[in-house]
């Protein structure tokens, strides 16, 4: 996932905010950062810095603020949006690194103070989007927009700009504005109590086992248990808890079926435990609050109004588009669990399949129907080598060079890189952060320390970071990674990509709509394992051997494999999401179990042995991850990136150059400087079709002889109500 840091959108109100604050004395986050490519000077920087960083920074964000909207002149293109667009720089440095710092390195000081500021930030950006004599100039320019004799950027910037207030709530009475700012207040706690409940819920749980009880479990799993138990304190024994890279690995091959229970249940029971860290009732607030804000802004649900502002429209081209998918996954995955039943029938006679058979028995099919399992894979999957293959094939695309540099970084276990462009220009600065520890949150991301910027028009370059989870080295060997884990970091590096090459003029014009957001990331997933790609990085972490070629074709033959499962569980969490969001009343306590159950098994047909990706308890992209209605982002942006992906194959060359400088001149540069489907239109010369999408599912049926097709021979089953993606 790519983090998105939208104060705005989680704001509340204190009059504190309004008293100018004194420069901190010794504070490195708000001095010049005079560092190499003007990383935060990280060696210098402290947890106990970042809090009046932000408050400082916060303080001479609001005196620019003012110093525009009180300007006296004529309100021009310059000194309104221009001036607008430039200001609160200084805190977006501070801000953005420190929020980086919190989701990857938290300690108690960050947690402290990100509890207190997340809602100071909120009430600042809301101080500043209701400011009515700043609007009052905004809207003067807008309404007089076609005179002004913008060129298509600054229209777009103005364009935007008046928007993002509008959104916020600039249009409206008073007392509604009033009600907003609490309601924004109230929602920024929330977000902050929802994520420390699931860190230490993440935390929590372990699993402690003696030697008898590893049957089945691979050398590598079990070393992995016995450096983490040794790191407890537990030395001889074995521990796994529930981060990916401990849980996925015991549900894949512990034959101690209790004992995958027990992990499953601790994984899906997070903060629904009915203790302190439970986050149910955090749930409640959360929609209680974002159907009275959407309500106050003139939407019927909050799904509604999110959705207005993606790619997708209106919320029944995103119900289109997963309602398309959801039928032919889910029978996709019934088949799989018949398959995996007649095995599951000679271990267990009498028992019932649950759900968390489903990693042991999926392995034990693939390894039966492929003779392939995850553990042959790994030794060409060394972190070391797959980090060759995204900068691999970032040159054969773009032409970038990485280069290691030593830099200052928040953690000692990240590692950094600068990036150039193919004539030497500097395009930014890299940082890698790999491991599970604590303090950090789950999953892998990607986000800003610093964006780019535009000082007297010239682009001041961006300092990016990703952060992943992924399964730490043991011993004496590299860190060897799943195929998941291959996939994540081709993901995020996508995301990474995008941020280097934007080049926007504005700073206003960097974000792109929600559903567009993962087509950067996701596109990078499909070269990760084609075997042109893999020839060139997937090479055996002892002996340098390349993958042999019986490998890689195991592997092109189990690309289907599991995708029944893996769809049902993405598109039923997109569903979840959706449906909870687009409650138009709230009255009264949700039993959001209940509603998940209903959502999904009573209304869909949801097989018990299937549960969504998340539930709502831990949900944290939609609760305190900025995809609040847009969990659905993911599948959006797979009907653009598989399409997408086909302009390279139809070029005959997946490296082929030409593809890939459109891909960048037209898509990654451009961030947000147009609507995305302008965007993949001038890319792709025509509109996505979802026809690769559910190909690479293995959801794809070729059409009957007698059934009506298109020039294409495409099927048009698609109901034309989603026409925007299909056309
Ligand atoms: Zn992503």
């Amino acid at each position: 996932m790519r983090r998105i840091i939208l104060f705005s959108l989680c704001i509340m109100t204190l009059a504190s905010c309004n008293k100018r604050g004194a420069r901190p004395e010794d504070n490195p986050l708000v001095e010049e950062w005079n560092t190499p490519f003007g990383v935060p000077p990280f060696d210098l920087i402290e947890s106990r810095h970042y809090e009046p960083a932000v408050e400082y920074a916060m303080s001479q964000h609001l005196a620019e603020i003012d110093a525009i909207a009180d300007n006296a002149d004529e309100p021009t293109f310059e000194n309104v949006i221009l001036a607008y667009d430039n200001s609160g720089e200084l805190l977006s440095d501070v801000a953005l690194t420190f929020e980086m710092v919190c989701s990857a390195d938290k300690d108690d000081v960050l947690q402290a103070a990100e509890e207190r500021l997340m809602p100071r930030l909120a009430a600042h950006y809301d101080e500043i989007l209701l400011n009515e004599k700043l609007f009052d100039r905004i809207r003067a320019l807008y309404d007089k927009r076609d005179a002004l004799g913008l060129d298509d950027r600054q229209m777009r910037l103005l364009t935007k700009t008046y928007d993002a207030f509008v959104r916020a709530g600039a249009l409206l009475d008073a007392d509604s504005k009033k009600r907003l700012k609490e309601i924004n207040a109230e929602l920024s706690q929330a977000s902050v109590k929802f994520g420390s409940n699931l860190l230490a819920e993440n935390n929590n749980f372990v699993l402690e086992l003696t030697g008898d009880k590893l049957d089945g479990l691979p050398s590598g799993v079990r070393d992995a248990a016995a450096a983490q138990a040794e790191s407890i304190g537990r030395k001889g024994k074995w521990v796994f808890t529930l981060h990916k890279p401990s849980l996925i690995p015991f549900l894949t091959y512990s034959t101690e079926r209790d004992l995958r229970e027990r992990m499953y249940k601790a994984y899906i029971n997070r903060c629904s435990n009915g203790d302190g860290y439970d986050n149910r009732a955090v749930v409640n607030d959360f929609i209680r609050l974002r159907t009275e804000k959407a309500h106050l802004l003139g939407y019927k649900s909050y799904a509604d109004y999110v959705v207005s502002d993606q790619m997708a429209g209106d919320k029944k081209n995103v119900y289109a588009l997963l309602d398309r998918i959801w039928t032919p996954a889910l029978e996709r995955a019934e088949g799989e669990l018949a398959e995996m039943e007649e095995l599951f029938k000679r271990d267990v006679p009498d028992g019932t399949f649950e759900s968390w058979d489903w990693w042991y028995y999926a392995e034990k099919l693939r390894k039966k129907n492929y003779s392939l399992d995850e553990e042959m894979l790994k030794p060409y999957f060394a972190l070391e080598n797959v980090r060759h293959g995204i900068f691999f094939l970032a040159n054969r695309l773009y032409g970038l060079t990485f280069r290691p540099v030593q830099q200052p970084a928040y953690n000692d276990e990240c590692s950094a890189f600068t990036v150039s462009d193919a004539d030497d220009t500097h395009l930014g600065v890299l940082y890698f952060d790999f491991f599970p520890r604590e303090g950090k949150g789950g999953g892998a991301w990607c986000g800003y320390f610093r964006e780019p910027t535009y000082p007297n028009g010239i682009r001041k370059a961006p300092v990016v970071g990703i952060v992943c989870n992924f399964t730490r080295p043991v011993g004496s060997a590299p860190a060897l990674l799943t195929s998941d884990e291959v996939s994540t970091l081709f993901h995020e590096f996508g995301h990474a990509l995008h941020f280097l090459f934007s080049d926007t003029t504005y700073r206003g014009l960097l974000n792109v709509e929600g559903d567009f957001v993962e087509l950067p990331s996701q596109i990078m997933e499909n070269w990760a394992f084609e075997p042109e790609m893999l020839k060139n990085y997937a090479t055996h972490y002892r002996s340098g051997e390349v993958i042999p070629r019986s490998l890689v074709d195991k592997l092109r033959r189990t690309s289907l494999f599991n995708q029944g499962f893996a769809t049902t569980e993405l598109v039923a969490a997109a569903l979840s999401d959706m449906d909870i969001h687009s409650l138009e009343k709230y009255d009264g306590a949700i039993d959001v179990d209940a509603f998940e159950y209903t959502a999904l098994n009573e209304k869909r047909g949801l097989i018990p042995q299937i549960e969504p990706r998340y539930r709502y308890p831990y949900f944290s992209h939609i609760f305190d991850g900025g995809y609040s209605a847009g969990y659905y982002f993911y599948i959006w942006a797979e009907v653009l990136d598989k399409d997408a992906f086909e302009a390279f194959r139809e070029s005959g060359d997946l490296f082929d150059r030409r593809t890939a400088d459109r891909f960048r001149r037209e898509v990654l540069e451009r961030g947000g400087s147009d609507d995305g489907m302008n965007l993949y239109r001038a890319f792709r010369g025509a509109e996505p079709d979802k026809t690769p999408l559910l190909k690479a599912r293995g959801l794809w049926t070729e059409p009957a002889e007698t059934e009506e097709t298109d020039a294409d021979g495409l099927q048009l089953s698609v109901p034309n109500d989603n026409a925007r993606i299909i056309e």
